[in-house]
């Protein structure tokens, strides 16, 4: 399991859940200006499901998988997915 960031985040990026995430697991890809239309998005492998960041963010884009929504628990894990290859 982990938590996903999902549309909301796109556009704002208030990055409000990057201080309060105890295994500094959430990112923004880069260069930030080509991917703009991409939200943040949570390492599905470093995340430990503490749920600290949920209440945080101020437009309520976070969710934990069971329930949040699609394409956003795929394009959190593709995003995953590239930064492992950085
Ligand atoms: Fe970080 Fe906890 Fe949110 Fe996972 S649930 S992204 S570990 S703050």
């Amino acid at each position: 399991m982990t938590y996903v960031i999902q549309e909301a985040c796109v556009g704002v990026k208030d990055a409000a859940c990057v201080d309060v995430c105890p295994v500094d697991c959430i990112y923004e890809i880069k260069p930030q200006e080509k991917y703009k239309n991409l939200p943040m998005f949570i390492h599905e492998d470093e995340c430990i499901d503490c749920g600290a960041c949920e209440p945080e963010c101020p437009v309520d884009a976070i969710r934990v998988e069971d329930e949040a929504e699609e394409p956003w628990i795929t394009i959190n894990a593709q995003l995953s997915e590239v930064q492992d290859g950085l």
